[in-house]
């Protein structure tokens, strides 16, 4: 068979000259996946990610651990910087998604970078926890407005460095998937 006479493996009226470069199906341009090793089909994409899916249990409650523990420090620090802190607080996000990785001995997985993120937040409650009793207070005792300010000031600063050490925690842990 020529090569100009192939056709799709999915899709039997599409002309293709390319093929999966693991399997060596034909695959069109839809059917292709653009790997850091090449065009590769969707199935053996899959099969890529199963393989590359080597996270132990033990990794969550550890990842949970470090980024709790990680974004709690990282607030208490920030908070003293004030204002610089917002530039720095991507760079925190970054490193702690570094020990992450280190800690799990670089083991991957699909669901690793959320469930940091979630014991990130875990690290945020502290410093959340006692504005947010403080606005409902404020609610409570007849909508002291000066309280009510004061709750909400001091709830938007760790929630504002919160946000931007997990999110960048997040995309740096999510940089490692491979396809
Ligand atoms: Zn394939
Ligand atoms: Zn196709």
């Amino acid at each position: 068979m020529s090569e100009a006479a192939l056709t799709c493996a999915n899709h039997p009226d599409r002309e293709t000259s390319l093929r999966c470069n693991r399997c060596e199906k034909p695959i069109c341009a839809q059917c292709a996946v653009l790997t850091p090793v090449g065009y590769r089909c969707k199935e053996c994409v899959r099969g890529q990610q199963a393989v590359f899916d080597t996270a132990r249990p033990y990794d969550y409650p550890m990842a949970v651990v470090i980024a709790a523990v990680g974004v709690a420090l990282s607030i208490g620090v920030l908070r003293l910087i004030g204002f610089w802190g917002f530039f720095v607080a991507p760079v925190a996000g970054g490193a702690i998604a570094e020990l992450v990785r280190w800690a799990v001995r670089r083991r991957r997985s699909r669901r690793l970078p959320l469930v940091t993120a979630l014991g990130g937040a875990a690290g945020l409650l502290p410093y959340v926890a006692m504005p947010l009793l403080g606005l409902l207070l404020s609610l409570a005792g007849g909508f002291d407005l000066r309280l009510l300010g004061g709750a909400l000031v001091s709830l938007l600063w760790p929630s504002a460095y919160g946000a931007l050490i997990i999110s960048s925690l997040y995309y740096r842990l999510r940089g490692i998937r491979v396809a």
